[in-house]
């Protein structure tokens, strides 16, 4: 499903302000969200999920505004993971993730058997099923990040935004995670992901789309994007652009000391 995003601007007040975003997001493929600290990657990411109001402009899923979709209609639409949870009540891992069942849950009613089982299949895919009674208060960053994961993935939406979804996790995990979030893009859903490791984007992402200031500097393919031009325009320090066994390797220099022998 196409998001298109027009002319959308957000931000805090006396502060920080998105000017004028342009781009689409499509069904089937990954889309990165690079850019320096503070670019506005969480704003744009929270804004076009819904979770900050928009100041102008537009976000619009199949022919309709997000602001108009009601609350569980957008839940089944859209999920979101946010860079940094705190969450201060001790709910078990399980009951986080069942959450995402909410959407799909009549007023009064509570879960069936079936959302236990998407919860399940969730916590299996992320490798939390073995604390799904911990509580949330209890966890490593690492292992809260792939709760909240896991709760988007319960959420089964069509529209997927994660706000660094690989910050905190160990290599295997960053692994497993980007295998699901392949096989979601397979399942035809639109992902938008905020990435800071650049060699991760490369590998899982189909468009990247770079903020600086809160504007969109750049907006294309991989190739057209992570390579040694744009990167010297958007950061200050050299960076270099090579090719290791086929895929984009991005390195910032020097290192050449730390060279293998
Ligand atoms: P990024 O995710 O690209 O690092 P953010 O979108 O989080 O950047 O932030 C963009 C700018 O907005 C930063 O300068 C940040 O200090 C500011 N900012 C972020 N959140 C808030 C907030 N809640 N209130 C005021 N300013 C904020
Ligand atoms: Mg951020």
């Amino acid at each position: 499903m196409t998001v298109r995003i027009k002319n959308l601007s957000s931000g805090y007040k006396g502060g920080f302000h998105l000017k004028e975003i342009n781009c689409r997001l499509y069904a089937g493929t990954i889309t990165g969200i690079i850019g320096p600290n503070g670019s506005g990657k969480s704003t744009l990411l929270k804004t076009l999920a819904g979770y900050l109001p928009s100041e102008n402009g537009d976000v619009i899923i199949k022919g309709r505004n997000l602001k108009n979709y009601r609350p569980k209609e957008r839940g089944r639409l859209i999920s979101f993971v946010s860079s940094e949870a705190y969450i201060k009540f001790p709910f078990t891992v399980e009951e986080i993730v069942l959450m995402g069942r909410n959407p799909y849950i009549k007023r009064l009613s509570s879960e069936r058997p079936a959302d236990y089982m998407k919860a399940a299949g969730a916590l299996k895919l992320t490798g939390c099923a073995g604390f799904k009674n911990k509580k949330v208060t209890e966890l490593s960053s690492g292992e809260l990040k792939r709760v909240l994961i896991s709760r988007a993935i319960c959420q089964d939406a069509e529209i997927m935004a994660l706000d660094e979804p690989a910050a905190h996790l160990d290599i295997n995990f960053v692994k497993v995670i980007f295998k699901i979030l392949a096989q979601l893009k397979n399942d035809k859903k639109t992902i938008v992901a905020v990435l800071h490791d650049l060699n991760l984007a490369s590998l899982y992402c189909d468009n990247i789309i770079v903020l600086t200031k809160g504007e969109i500097f750049k907006n294309g393919a991989v190739n057209e994007v992570i390579n040694k031009k744009v990167l010297s325009e958007l950061y200050e320090e050299k960076i270099s652009v090579d090719n290791v066994r086929g895929h984009r390797f991005v390195l910032p220099r020097p290192c050449m000391e730390r060279r293998i022998k």
